[in-house]
């Protein structure tokens, strides 16, 4: 399996078969999957920053107003959301063209904005 990967990656121009890069979360990772220093996971998390931020910003105050039991509509609010979670699929596309990585990163962000809200500690990486 390990081969045919290899094989795959030497079509590409630039890429040198095998080389695995290191990030600083610990993983080592092929050349297509390592960008600016890191890899496109920790790249991910780092870009998409601020628009998770306000996603966890939005879901917060849907749960305060939820809790006090307000009538109140929050279109606006489910808007921003909507608009910062389209940013991060944008981020991710620019990361990569594969359809099954970039489900992974946009729900990995998805997962770290639900964390952020339900003030778990737990922010360690994946794999
Ligand atoms: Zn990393």
């Amino acid at each position: 399996m390990q081969t045919k990967r290899h094989i795959l990656l030497r079509d590409k121009t630039s890429l040198i078969p095998g080389l695995l890069l290191s990030c600083r979360c610990g993983k080592s990772v092929p050349q297509a999957e390592y960008k600016e220093g890191l890899c496109i996971d920790c790249l991910a998390t780092e870009k998409c920053a601020p628009y998770r931020a306000e996603i966890v910003r939005c879901y917060r105050k849907r749960l305060r107003y939820e809790k006090l039991g307000k009538p109140t509509s929050l279109k606006g609010t489910d808007d921003i959301a909507h608009r910062n979670r389209l940013r991060i699929i944008k981020v991710c596309q620019g990361l990569t063209s594969n359809a099954a990585r970039l489900e992974e990163l946009t729900n990995e962000q998805g997962r770290l904005a639900r964390e952020a809200v339900s003030g778990s500690k737990i922010l360690l990486p994946r794999r």
